[in-house]
């Protein structure tokens, strides 16, 4: 049935057909020269962004200044908003590297996203609020029953003290000038709220509680990467370093104050010891001298609602990753003289902006992995050889016939995906474009999760565990690193190209000592974590 579809390429010369497509190959390709010059812009970045303020990579000092061990123990309230999710959560620690969770998740309309900031904290504030109705009515445990920190008496019987503390997980960039103060430095990920960049978030969010009557006090706030970090030394014993690779790209890491110059003689520089630094990496070269831009990312910057900004993010994260590879289906769609895909036919889908959802390569992926004792590369590293790769994926397109049986349904599988999930008519896929699309889909994948591995090597570099090129062995038996987010999560194999990456910078003897693990409910346990760190908030 599959033959009923004719292939686009037999119709135009298969030398310029080939031209179009190894030039698309060329703009992704990163070979490990990119990748160290990358690294190295990154470790400059950092420093100046320690150095200095209203840096493109903002370096933001957090002041939680210690990380839990796992003994902790206490219930608490958290809200989370993120890229995607609103999340109201109770969390109880167990003192034993365990906790349980109960949660209750909101949609964020698009309307709250982009209308006014009261709207939107309003919104936040009622589901706190819908939350506290709904478990506070099946559960005795809410409000907190323990005070983790002193013998006072429970937060509930403490009549002087009617408000609940609660933890706000904020995933945007927010300059902090204390563990409950900081103003919002942009939006991020798709938000617009207006009048809310330079206001302050907590404050923004506490007069929702006020302006509802509602006995809850913001007390700490965290990004979800700080949240990330917490919530995998709770589990692990300890971190060095909490990331995302999700809707949007982030992570914050455990910095000697003395490098955080930007503090000055501030108490807290003063102070001295560790704090946790929020890179805001997403930001990182927003100047583009280093990242490798193709015009699908040109298109897809200039479309978005912050031009110039988050230029790190845009290669990496799951927002974009749909829509880029959506510019790159499309060119090839319309490539002149003759298309090159899909018999030239597009679809309402992915004629939309952001019409190609980032889930969907995960399925396309999974569907040509399935089997597999050995995932394979999305396209070949080999090098060239007059000019020509002798292992190119060309071979791929043109000679589908020729596939191993297995493969040729793999791409039937990957056919389907594209009629139900692109809106393609079926007599308009070969398998050929099956083909096509899975390479697109892999070369966009498989560039984010290279540039990911740059910002964690620069991580382990910046904290004196590894040099670029390799050979240094840290003395940490492990380097204990939390991850959370939708790619990093559920992406096939987005994971282990991170680690070749970090390999390929940082050598396998430092890389074996990394520990990657899910920083679990990471936003959630994170946010309750930063009410411990506020031990005053009682005065
Ligand atoms: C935000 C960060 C956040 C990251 C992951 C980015 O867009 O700027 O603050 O940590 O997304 O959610
Ligand atoms: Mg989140």
């Amino acid at each position: 049935a599959h033959m009923s579809a004719t292939s686009s390429l037999l119709t135009v010369s298969p030398d310029r057909a080939r031209r179009i497509f190894d030039d698309i190959e060329e703009q992704f390709r990163l070979d490990r020269d990119a990748l160290i010059k990358i690294t190295e812009q990154f470790l400059t970045d950092f420093r100046l962004g320690l150095s200095e303020y209203n840096q493109a990579m903002a370096m933001i000092p957090t002041f939680v200044t210690g990380v839990p061990n796992g003994t902790e123990t206490g219930t608490f309230l958290a809200l989370d908003l993120g890229g995607t999710n609103l999340r109201v959560c109770e969390v109880q620690l167990l003192g034993n590297h365990q906790f349980h969770l109960r949660q209750q998740k909101y949609k964020v309309s698009e309307a709250l996203k982009t209308g006014e900031a009261s709207a939107l904290f309003d919104y936040l504030a009622d589901s706190v609020d819908a939350f506290l109705t709904e478990i506070g009515s099946e559960s005795p445990t809410m409000p907190p029953t323990s005070d983790p920190f002193t013998s006072s008496p429970s937060l509930l019987d403490m009549t002087q003290q009617p408000s609940i503390p609660l933890g706000l997980t904020f995933s945007f960039p927010v300059e902090q000038t204390a563990l409950d103060q900081g103003k919002i430095l942009t939006w991020t990920k798709g938000f617009s709220a207006k009048n809310a960049v330079g206001h302050d978030v907590v404050q923004l969010l506490q007069d929702a509680f006020n302006r509802k009557h509602l006995h809850v006090r913001c007390v700490a706030l965290v990004n979800d990467t700080v949240g990330a970090l917490l919530s995998r030394a709770y589990s692990a014993g300890g971190c060095i370093l909490g990331s995302i690779f999700g809707t949007g790209t982030n992570g914050a890491y455990l910095e000697r104050v003395e490098n955080i110059k930007k503090l000055g003689d501030s108490p807290a520089r003063q102070k001295g010891g560790f704090m946790v630094v929020n890179t805001e990496w997403g930001g990182f070269n927003n100047s583009r001298t280093v990242l490798p831009t193709t015009s699908f990312d040109n298109k897809l910057d200039r479309e978005s609602i912050n031009p110039r900004l988050q230029a790190f993010e845009k290669f990496i994260s799951g927002m974009y990753l749909g829509e880029i590879t959506r510019n790159v289906l499309l060119s090839l769609i319309d490539a002149a003289p003759r298309p090159l895909l899909f018999n030239g036919k597009s679809s309402d889908d992915l004629n939309r902006h952001y019409g190609l959802d980032t889930a969907v390569m995960s399925e396309i992926e999974e569907a040509w992995e399935v089997g597999r004792e050995d995932p394979l590369s999305g396209h070949s590293d080999a090098p060239k050889v007059n000019g020509v790769r002798p292992d190119w994926q060309f071979m791929h397109f043109t000679d589908v016939d020729k596939l191993p049986h297995e493969d040729v349904v793999r791409l039937e599988r990957i056919r389907g995906i594209i009629t139900q999930r692109m809106g393609i008519s079926a007599s308009d896929v070969s398998l050929t474009d099956a083909a096509i699309v899975r390479w697109a889909v892999s070369l966009v994948a498989e560039r984010a999760a290279k540039l990911s591995g740059c910002a964690v090597a620069a991580v382990l570099v910046q904290t004196e565990r590894a040099r670029i090129g390799g050979g240094f062995v840290p003395d940490e038996e492990r380097i204990i690193i939390g991850v959370d987010g939708s790619l990093i999560q559920h992406y096939p194999n987005f994971g282990t190209k991170l680690r070749d990456s970090i390999r390929s910078l940082v050598g396998a003897e430092v890389e074996q000592r990394v520990d990657i693990g899910l920083a679990k409910d990471g936003s959630g346990v994170g946010g309750q974590f930063a009410i411990y760190l506020r031990l005053d908030y009682r005065s």
